[in-house]
């Protein structure tokens, strides 16, 4: 297996002549748990967009898994391993807890041939697996439109987790939730990253602090530092982007 699953060489992004990314270089371990942060408008979103391929480089490339990825659609680069959770869940609320993880961790496409009821066994007990995981197995049989906001977005990165990707992309988990959920949902990752490649964008740093291991900071397109959380938050280049904010 290769060691890093993701390497980012010069990787440039330009909008119109604009560069929202600017000669980016980044790389991260199989296995990792990264979190990069950065002050609005640094990047984070479109750095996630050129990984799942929905944005193309201008310059540089992005290789996943050792493959350079320029050639293939947001579809194949997904179909290769980059799973993304985006920041507003997109879970079917009239379905239980249940179905949607059957759901999700699904490759059938017709959605009703692949709730719960038809599961195999075996998938039946990985969806179970996965409910306590979440910390939602009490409520696996209830419909996934009653659950708190916070609940909503750890069956969210359950389905994430359910369709197997190699590397879990996670964007801003704990926008809008309470003290409570934010630290349940970095449980959750801390958890996850025993077995999985994870990437999360955030800029909550009470959460970061809960989370973090290796921080990369970006500001105006670049990378303006890596390090553990501790290192990150003593460099003066950090303190001044976030303070001049
Ligand atoms: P972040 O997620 O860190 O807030 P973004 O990646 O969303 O940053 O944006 C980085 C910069 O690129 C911003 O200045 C933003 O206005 C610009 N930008 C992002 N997407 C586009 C686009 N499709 N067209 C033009 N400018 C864009």
């Amino acid at each position: 297996m290769n060691s890093k699953i993701l390497e980012i060489e010069n990787l440039t992004v330009s909008f119109d002549g604009f560069k929202a990314l600017k000669q980016l270089n980044f790389s991260m371990d199989t296995g990792e748990l990264r979190v990069v942060i950065g002050p609005n408008g640094a990047g984070k979103t479109t750095f996630l967009d050129v990984i799942t391929g929905k944005v193309k480089p201008t310059e540089g490339r992005v290789l996943f898994k050792g493959r350079n990825l320029r050639s293939l659609s947001e579809h194949q680069i997904a179909r290769f391993g980059v799973g993304r959770k985006f920041q507003t869940p997109r879970i079917y609320l009239n379905l239980s807890v249940r179905d949607n993880l059957a759901i999700a961790g699904s490759r059938a496409k017709s959605v009703f041939s692949t709730l719960w009821g038809r599961a195999s066994t075996a998938e039946r007990r990985r969806i179970g697996g996965l409910l306590e995981t979440i910390g939602l197995a009490t409520k696996a049989d209830g419909l996934a439109g009653l659950l708190s906001h916070g609940e909503k977005q750890r069956l969210e990165i359950g389905m994430l987790v359910a369709q197997s990707p190699d590397l879990l992309l996670v964007d801003e988990p704990v926008a809008g939730l309470t003290d409570e959920e934010t630290a349940n949902i970095g449980d959750l990752l801390l958890a996850l990253a025993e077995s999985h490649s994870i990437l999360v964008i955030e800029h909550d740093m009470e959460f970061v602090r809960q989370i973090a291991r290796q921080v990369t900071v970006l500001h105006e397109g670049s990378v303006l530092c890596e390090g553990t959380i501790e290192e990150v938050q003593s460099d003066p280049r950090v303190i001044e982007v976030y303070l001049g904010q």
